[in-house]
């Protein structure tokens, strides 16, 4: 296989199952050598005769990208997987990082990010129009950051008026977080502010709801959770017999529109 520029790709699965897939992310899959990835990915992937498979750990991410980079190094075409969009808090980030770290060679590989539906986008469009207006989305894992960067940035982002998605809410190792951001954003928000908890969305066990700051119970959230707070601006719009739609005017106020 030597001689031949070797190709990793780096692609999004969408937040559930082929329907949420894209066509150039399946023909990308389906034209790999070998896969790597996080098992319950992998498993979403179609089996194809003489394409090789590498689960890994969920917290394994350098290793991952390193091994995925290698393989490609070797002349062969890799393809690594990650949930939604690859550069969501995800994989993207952890291969560029090593091949910022990694042996010059590695900066010839033909390297292609293939985006994917993100779990925010998909939990919006669950409710409505959420964010319709201005929005940011923080990861809430502090195995990464300071917790103390965390905050800073719910409070900045409450306080300028953006919505914002919580991606990694809460897990085992991580139970305390989400309440004491909750809190947080109290500071800022009014307890009516609209909140949506989306969970596992677009799979068999989705669970969607909608309720407000001041109601919101962080022990309803896991790590297949997407929370969605609203800013100042954002409505709640009951209808008979159907979900309410929350949705953020695309107008500010105090636009001159
Ligand atoms: N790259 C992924 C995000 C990885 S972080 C993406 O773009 O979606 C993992 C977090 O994504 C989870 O903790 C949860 O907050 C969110 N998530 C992933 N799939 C989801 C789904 N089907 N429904 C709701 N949230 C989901």
């Amino acid at each position: 296989m030597s001689g031949q520029v070797g190709r990793l790709a780096v692609v999004g699965l969408g937040p559930a199952d082929a329907r949420w897939l894209t066509p150039e992310a399946a023909s990308v899959l389906e034209a790999a050598n070998a896969l790597y990835g996080y098992g319950p990915y992998l498993d979403r992937v179609p089996m194809r005769p003489g394409q090789s498979r590498h689960r890994t750990d969920n917290r394994e991410e350098s290793a991952r990208a390193a091994a995925a980079l290698e393989q490609a190094a070797s002349g062969a075409n890799v393809a690594v997987v990650s949930g939604g969009d690859p550069g969501v808090f995800a994989m993207a980030a952890a291969v560029c990082a090593e091949i910022e770290a990694g042996p010059p060679a590695w900066r010839g590989l033909d390297i292609a990010i293939v985006p994917g539906i993100t779990a925010m986008l998909a939990v919006a469009a669950r409710v409505g129009a959420p964010i319709g207006h201005d929005f940011c989305a923080l990861s809430l894992s502090d195995n990464l950051k300071p917790w103390e960067v965390i905050e800073r940035r719910l409070d900045a982002a409450a306080s300028a008026g953006f919505v914002i998605a919580l991606y990694n809410p809460a897990s085992r190792a991580r139970p305390w977080q989400l309440g004491a951001a909750f809190a947080r954003l109290e500071r800022h928000l009014a307890a009516s502010t609209p909140v949506v908890f989306g969970r596992a969305v677009g799979r068999a066990d989705e669970h969607v709801e909608i309720t407000t700051l001041g109601a919101a119970r962080a022990v309803a959230a896991d790590m297949a959770t997407l929370i969605i707070i609203g800013s100042p601006q954002t409505r709640v719009l009951v209808r008979p017999g159907r979900m309410p739609l929350v949705y953020t005017p695309r107008a500010a106020a105090g636009a001159n529109a």
